[in-house]
């Protein structure tokens, strides 16, 4: 799963929605969007389509 990701980011995820260049909303948290999905607090990244 997530080892198919080469170094994926938040803005990558389908759970990002951007607020401006540097971050978005994930789940009603800020995240940046640089952050690296491994590092993804729930574990949740997903790509989108
Ligand atoms: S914190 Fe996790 S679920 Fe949220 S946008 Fe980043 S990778 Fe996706």
């Amino acid at each position: 799963m997530l080892s198919d990701n080469k170094m994926a980011q938040c803005k990558e995820c389908k759970f990002y929605k951007p607020i401006d260049d540097a971050k978005g909303d994930c789940f009603g948290n800020e995240v940046p969007a640089t952050l690296d999905s491994n590092k993804c607090p729930t574990n949740s990244f997903q790509p989108r389509n």
